[in-house]
């Protein structure tokens, strides 16, 4: 009966009809292109969201029906809504560390810019080294490279190094100009530009190599506004949100469980953490009745974290055959088969769910054996045992992912970040089996998407763009993609950083798509991101985030 009930409120709601009850509306989105991620992959227009709870998504007749008149309206002219972004692989900790000692100017108009830089001189010990990150003249109203007067005006004495959000040029003022001896008759170095005037004087922007002209400039340390007043945790999740994310699955502790969940009890966690441990966080999780998934609905117990092999770069991952620029090597095994078997069926036996790096064919032929064994021994016990990264798979083994109910995790920009060397590491031939998520699609497995933050960078959009494109990100290369029989649309890739991740971490009756009944988690990017990649698919990159809903409410984040 119950189900019956259900099965007709999926009728009305797919059909855009609202129930015949309307609880009053706390936020009603409309006009927006909402890509729900349902069954059906609906695409609809508004959202009403009741508490923390999504009620209805369908046209927007149907959601003004649950406006009692004290509803938040929200017209979204146009704008993408989906499901609130979930990174499946990050180590938020480290990550937070490195974002916490720096002067993140991100998403930043120049007048921001500006106001931070003279609150950071003014705090500063005298002649310190203003050192500052992220800018994008893409924020600033005229989209102009700006130059060292700007900075002149808030900084008169101490030296500013503003790296671009690319790396790839900083912007300096008058200051650190002349410590470093740069005038007008220095010369463009090789591979590098200074950015002048008509009399050939610097601008204040140096391109590439030329960075290196004020490497040696330094000073007193200088002291970042507002870096005291928070906690490192906390500047990790509002950077998080900044770039839509509402979930993440992390290397965590049960230390890491404690500190979380002081501030979920404080109300000031808006980002839910999926934690993985340790074989030997389990082994004490065991002793002291602590259960997989034991947490609440912020904070959770994930999975058991176990490594197979090495790296790509490092020349570590473990492959059958040996490694093309260095045959004398096949890569590492960090275990023995017997003790990777042991500590997965370990794992299993006791009910947890494993993550297990893997990124050679062997590595990942290894562990699908192991969980096969485990599965033989004690049942299939409904874990959805996961292979982190997963970056080079047989045919063979890529359909044992559905017989043994594995989900690939794996992070698109290692693909196009390694795409750079993987050919010379193993050959054409292998390298055409690797980061394969149109082929895990065609079979019906969904991966779960992420970053490997701070490997790469934690923005989705990179992740976004190098799903639909395999192309590197800085170069822009190759043409065509990469192996672009491995390329995947953007709705499937959105699927994968939100629904896929959710699967995988067992979050996705609560949250991972748009529909009624699940919380309210919701990413609004500032423009129909489907109608602006048909065009060019780069411009994914440049999108901003426009607002973020975290369990039913706005949140600022556009805020320090
Ligand atoms: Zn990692």
């Amino acid at each position: 009966m119950k189900k019956l009930f259900f099965l007709s409120m999926l009728v009305y709601l797919a059909a855009g009809i609202a129930p015949k009850s309307f609880p009053a509306a706390d936020l009603i989105l409309i006009n927006g292109k909402v890509l729900t991620m349902d069954a059906r992959n609906t695409v609809t227009s508004s959202v009403v969201i009741v508490g923390s709870w999504i009620r209805y998504t369908g046209d927007d007749a149907g959601a003004m029906k649950f406006n009692d008149g004290n509803a938040a309206v929200i017209d979204l002219k146009g704008r993408t809504v989906i499901p609130g972004l979930h990174d499946a692989h990050i180590h938020f900790e480290s990550g937070a560390d490195q974002i916490s000692n720096r002067l993140d100017l991100r998403f930043m108009d120049k007048e921001q810019i500006l106001k931070k830089i003279k609150m950071a001189v003014e705090i500063s010990p005298p002649n310190a080294l203003i050192k500052a990150y992220n800018y994008n003249h893409a924020y600033f109203k005229d989209k102009k490279f700006p130059d060292r007067y700007d900075l002149d005006k808030v900084a008169p004495d101490n030296p500013v190094i503003i790296t671009r959000v690319d790396g790839h040029s900083i912007w300096v003022n008058s200051k650190t100009l002349s410590f470093a001896g740069i005038t007008k008759s220095t010369p463009d170095p090789p591979g590098g530009e200074l950015l002048r005037y008509e009399d050939g004087s610097p601008s204040g922007i140096l391109k590439e190599n030329a960075e290196n002209l004020v490497k040696d400039v330094t000073g007193p340390d200088m002291v970042i506004p507002g870096a005291s007043a928070e906690n490192r945790i906390l500047q990790g999740i509002r950077y998080a949100n900044r770039l839509g994310l509402t979930s993440v699955t992390t290397q965590g502790s049960l230390r890491l469980m404690k500190e979380l969940n002081e501030m979920e009890k404080a109300g000031v966690l808006t980002l839910r953490f999926n934690l993985w441990i340790t074989p030997g966080e389990m082994r004490k999780c065991v002793t002291e009745g602590i259960k997989f998934r034991d947490g609440s609905d912020k904070v959770r117990i994930s999975f058991v974290k176990i490594f197979a092999d090495g790296s790509l770069g490092s020349v570590s991952a473990a492959f059958f055959k040996p490694y093309r620029n260095n045959p004398a090597t096949s890569g590492i095994l960090i275990h023995p088969v017997e003790e990777l078997d042991r500590l997965i069926s370990d794992a299993h036996m006791n009910g947890f769910q494993t993550g297990v790096h893997a990124i050679g064919n062997r590595g990942v032929h290894l562990v699908l054996n192991a969980v096969e064994k485990a599965q033989k021994k004690f049942g299939q016990k409904g874990l959805r045992h996961r292979i982190e990264h997963t970056q080079f798979i047989t045919d063979d083994d890529l359909v044992r992912f559905i017989e043994l109910k594995m989900i690939p995790s794996m992070q698109p920009t290692h693909c196009t970040t390694d795409l750079l060397v993987v050919e010379e590491r193993i050959g054409k031939e292998r390298a055409a089996q690797g980061y394969r998520w149109n082929s895990f699609r065609e079979k019906g497995v969904m991966p779960a998407f992420g970053t490997d933050w701070p490997v790469e960078p934690l923005d989705p959009r990179r992740g976004l763009y190098s799903s639909i494109e395999r192309k590197n990100i800085e170069n822009g290369k190759p043409e065509g993609g990469w192996f672009p029989g491995e390329q995947i649309s953007l709705y499937d890739a959105v699927k994968y950083y939100t629904l896929g991740a959710a699967y995988a971490s067992f979050n996705e009756t609560g949250i991972g798509s748009v529909e009624a009944g699940k919380i309210a988690d919701l990413t609004v990017f500032d423009a129909d991101i489907e109608a602006i990649t048909v065009k060019e698919k780069r411009a994914i990159l440049d999108i901003p985030v426009h607002s973020l809903i975290f369990d039913g409410k706005v949140l600022d984040i556009r805020g320090k």
